[in-house]
């Protein structure tokens, strides 16, 4: 079996490590509380973490966002609608002129105290992106949990009767990810299918569907072990190894914080605990140009952002 790592096959494509090559997105981790407790979040969130970003330190974030010049911020969780600062980041991350992006698990609107989010955050300007693994209601509820699908598909009525997914000013964007180990289907192809299927069946629009890779680490890695899949799974990312992604890797082009405040090159390096090379470890000390200029810290699980058509948070890298 081909076993080399990911760093040599990066090497022996391109000639040399993986670098950052712009900050274009701050990503912020704020906490790892959710409503939901999915199968395969990669976080491993669920209702009983409390671990969440403090106050001083998503000062921090906006202040990195502005020393790098990024135009996002893309802030995910848990479900971060749950962090109590929530509301005076997002209002933070607007009069600062950045675009603000929010990772929605969509069935937290539903809930005391968040049914007036679709309005409010129509209303700031903010792009949402949901998870909605798939447009049929089986293999939704397997993944996220009973009646999710339901809930989702009622809080995207409320969302589009905000203006989302109709005007252009308020982008909803939905993600699929394959329910087992397999690379998604070609991504303009599945988001027509999606778009039918939720318009035919429910009158439900949306701007773009993001195709994302499972990545082999928590929980569905886990479940992998369990089944005996796992060297599977990673000897076809490995074989679908794709060298056109490695300009578009998410990686090269955002910063990544988690909820303590320490800077990684993405949020899987942040789940697996794999901090980001540079001298100085935490938000508050950040220096935009040693960032940039870091050699990004790879493992195994990278190729699954390289397989096939790539992943990122994003979607599909190249056609
Ligand atoms: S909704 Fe998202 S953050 Fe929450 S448990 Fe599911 S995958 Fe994890
Ligand atoms: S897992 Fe993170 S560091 Fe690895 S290739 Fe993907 S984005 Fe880059």
């Amino acid at each position: 079996m081909n076993e080399r790592s990911f760093a040599a096959t990066v090497r022996e494509h391109s000639g040399h490590p993986l670098t950052g090559l712009t900050i274009d997105t701050v990503q912020v981790n704020v906490g790892l509380r959710c409503n939901l407790a999915c199968r395969h979040c990669h976080v491993e969130s669920s209702p009983k973490r409390h671990e969440e970003m403090d106050w001083p330190t998503m000062q921090a974030v906006l202040s990195a966002a502005a020393a790098a010049k990024a135009h996002s911020i893309d802030i995910t969780g848990g479900a971060p609608e749950m962090h109590p600062h929530f509301r005076a980041f997002v209002e933070a991350g607007v009069s600062q002129a950045l675009q603000v992006i929010v990772r929605t698990n969509l069935t937290i609107m539903l809930q005391d105290g968040y049914e007036d989010m679709p309005t409010w955050l129509a209303e700031r300007g903010v792009q949402l992106v949901a998870s909605l693994p798939c447009y049929l209601p089986t293999n939704v509820d397997r993944q996220r949990g009973r009646h999710v699908y339901r809930d989702s598909i009622e809080v995207i009525k409320r969302l589009n009767a905000a203006g989302y997914g109709r005007d252009p000013g308020k982008p909803l964007d939905l993600v699929y990810n394959p329910g087992g180990p397999s690379l998604p289907p070609p991504q303009a192809a599945l988001e027509n299918d999606y778009r039918a299927a939720l318009r035919d069946e429910f009158g439900i629009e949306f701007r773009r569907l993001y195709t994302i890779t499972n990545v082999p680490i928590g929980r569905f890695l886990a479940d992998l072990a369990d089944e005996g899949r796992d060297a599977e799974y990673l000897t076809a990312l490995r074989n679908a190894f794709n060298a056109d992604t490695l300009s578009g890797l998410m990686c090269r082009h955002q910063l990544h914080v988690g909820w303590d405040g320490r800077i990684y090159d993405c949020d899987f390096n942040f789940a697996v605990g794999l901090p980001a090379k540079v001298d100085a470890p935490h938000i508050s000390e950040f220096q935009s140009d040693s960032f940039l200029n870091r050699q990004i810290a790879v493992a195994q699980h990278c190729f699954a952002c390289t397989a096939g058509s790539g992943s990122s948070c994003g979607g599909s890298i190249v056609d």
